[in-house]
């Protein structure tokens, strides 16, 4: 009988080999770069453990479902509409498409998250635009995102900004824009749940406005105030070392099953 966690070549003669390439793409899509150089040679060897196939299908899912969402349903947002009291000059500048290659190689890296964002969005009944100078998307909504906005993919979740002008906007989307490149640099690098488990990582040892990616993205468009005193260090450093130990085991287990097939 084949256990839940045996080598996917124990189900059958050829299994592994049939479904070698569709495992290749889920492993790329679901863990990106990295991950795939850890998985794929299990794949290759035939010894890649049901579970993780399991796990690299799903996170794979997830990223085609969130991608055709974005296709079907983001591709269709209608350009946000300028402030009403805008001046001409910033209400043309408002909505004029300014698409780069990056802004489209962007918008393609983070439409897995990007798509599954927008049925969150969707489903809290929010206002989907696409702001047309940098292409991202915004999600107007009351409750449902952390700080004055969170950004997913491509997608800035916030609040109804009525009153602000394009030039009262700029910094703030420039900001934004900033963390949709962290989204796609880190998709590519570790697949759809890098950046956030980055993020987070690393809100735990410089919180706010100490964050990295945050400084990155510039503090003063993000509405951070500049600190001047570094972020306490002792109580970090425990937590630091406790995630660096449990990143170890992690990655351990990982090597033991793609080298076994536990
Ligand atoms: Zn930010």
């Amino acid at each position: 009988m084949i256990t839940p966690s045996a080598p996917l070549a124990a189900a059958g003669p050829g299994t592994l080999r049939r479904y070698r390439w569709p495992l290749m793409t889920a492993a790329l899509a679901g863990l990106g770069v990295f991950g795939a150089v850890l998985v794929v040679p299990a794949i290759v060897r035939r010894r890649l453990s049901r579970r993780l196939a399991a796990v690299l299908l799903i996170l794979a899912a997830a990223q085609g479902t969130g991608a055709l969402v974005t296709v079907v349903m983001g591709m269709r947002a209608p350009i946000c509409r300028p402030p009403t009291f805008s001046p001409p000059g910033q209400a043309a500048a408002y909505t004029t498409r300014q698409d780069t290659l990056w802004v489209s190689t962007r918008q393609a890296l983070t439409a897995g998250p990007t798509g599954l964002a927008l049925i969150y969005a969707q489903v809290r009944g929010a206002d989907v635009c696409r702001f047309a100078p940098n292409g991202n998307l915004i999600a107007r909504m009351d409750t449902g995102y952390a700080r004055a906005g969170t950004m997913i993919g491509h997608l800035f979740l916030t609040y109804p900004k009525p009153d602000l002008t394009y030039e009262d906007l700029v910094p703030l989307t420039q900001h934004e824009a900033r963390h949709a490149d962290q989204w796609a640099v880190a998709g590519v690098l570790g697949g759809p749940m890098a950046f956030p488990a980055a993020y987070t990582a690393d809100e735990l040892l410089a919180p706010g406005a100490h964050n990295h990616f945050e400084r990155h993205a510039g503090l003063t468009g993000g509405g951070y105030t500049v600190p001047d005193q570094p972020p306490r260090t002792l109580g970090r450093l425990a937590i630091t070392l406790l995630a660096l130990t449990f990143l170890r085991q992690a990655f351990r287990r990982l090597r033991r099953r793609t080298h076994r097939g536990k």
